[in-house]
């Protein structure tokens, strides 16, 4: 492959059809990680790419209301938040590209990285944000009814649930606080917890716990979800005596947490026994030149702030690399 290399910035060519662009610093995600790794490129005069991913926003423009980042008091709405970084990164030239990285190298630099609209960014430098996804059950019926009853999502899905019966499986934050949003159209929500005790903070628990419309099925499991065209019947477990039961509802919502997306990073990066990538406290991965910041790299914190303090850390320490290793 012919590339010039010799004026890097921006620079887009063609090559056999392929569409190829030259840029400084490539962000794979757009989370809070990502646009704020953008914002900061692009006032340190990087020209950051943005590859959006599936979503733009990740995860937070599926919240319907974020209570806890600074200086919005009175909260705001995920996808509101997402706009205002997005346009605040781009007031400073940040580039947003509807897209998705497909395959990626990093054994030498350049790094490479192809995407599904066929284009291929010969990239100085990586920011990583690829963020979580929800887990899944694994139970018979979830997948045949995702869409059909079963959702990750109660601010996507949740108005279809108006004065019906919801299930909601998981005792952390996110199923607590799905379920206190659920109670706005569903006439009754129910949260299924394989212990007696909740994993949410107190605050949470506690206004779901005084919420009329939410009661508890303690020390429960799902084990099956059923229907005909549309769910009908979750049978449940006691996980204390092992007997079974079926309950009939019309909507299961599933918050057990999260995995990180580095699918496409396995054996080019380092990464712990749960798939997290490794970063050290510069957000670096193994690779020099590739950085992580974002749910990808954090199992321990997750919130909006965390990442987005991770994504501008990322990308102050990409700008140092890069005029410490010019190419
Ligand atoms: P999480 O804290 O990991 O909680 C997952 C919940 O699902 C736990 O209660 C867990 O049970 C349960 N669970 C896991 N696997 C299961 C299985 N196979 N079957 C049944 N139950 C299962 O995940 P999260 O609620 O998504 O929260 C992730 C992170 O985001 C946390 O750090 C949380 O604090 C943060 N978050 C914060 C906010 C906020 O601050 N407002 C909102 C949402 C999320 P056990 O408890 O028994 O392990």
């Amino acid at each position: 492959m012919d590339l010039n290399l010799s004026s890097p910035r921006s620079n887009a060519s063609s090559n056999g059809g392929e569409q190829e662009e030259y840029v400084r610093v490539l962000i794979i995600g757009s989370g809070p990680a990502g646009l704020s790794a953008a914002l900061y490129a692009a006032r340190a005069d990087l020209d950051p790419i943005v590859l959006t991913g599936m979503e733009l926003g990740g995860q937070v423009s599926l919240t319907f209301a974020v209570e806890n980042y600074p200086g919005f008091p009175e909260g705001i709405g995920g996808m509101e938040l997402v706009d205002l970084f997005q346009k605040q990164a781009q007031r400073f030239g940040a580039r947003i590209e509807f897209d998705l990285a497909a395959e990626v190298d990093f054994s030498g630099r350049p790094f490479r990285v192809k995407t599904q609209n066929g284009k291929q960014y010969l990239a100085e430098s990586v920011i990583i944000s690829t963020g979580a996804s929800a887990v899944h059950l694994n139970v018979p019926g979830e997948t045949e009814f995702t869409g059909r009853g079963v959702s990750y999502c109660a601010t996507c899905d949740g108005w279809f649930f108006k004065d019906k019966e919801v299930l909601v499986v998981g005792g952390g934050d996110s199923a607590v606080e799905e379920s206190l949003f659920l109670t706005r159209y569903a006439d009754n929500v129910t949260i299924v917890h394989r212990r007696d005790e909740l994993r949410a903070g107190a605050i949470l628990a506690e206004r779901a716990k005084s919420n009329p419309k939410i009661n508890f099925f303690w020390n429960t499991v799902v084990k099956e979800i059923s229907g005909n065209g549309a769910v009908k019947t979750v049978t449940l477990q006691d996980t204390k005596t092992g007997e079974e039961r079926d309950h009939q509802v019309d909507g299961v919502f599933i918050f057990i947490g999260h995995s990180p997306n580095t699918g496409l990073f396995k054996g080019q990066l380092d990464m712990d026994k749960n798939g997290y990538l490794v970063v050290d406290n510069k957000m670096q991965t193994n690779i020099p030149g590739v950085y992580a910041a974002g749910e990808v790299a954090d199992p321990y914190f997750r919130q909006v702030i965390t990442s987005a303090g991770m994504g501008a850390a990322a990308a102050i320490q990409a700008n140092h690399f890069l005029e410490e290793n010019p190419l």
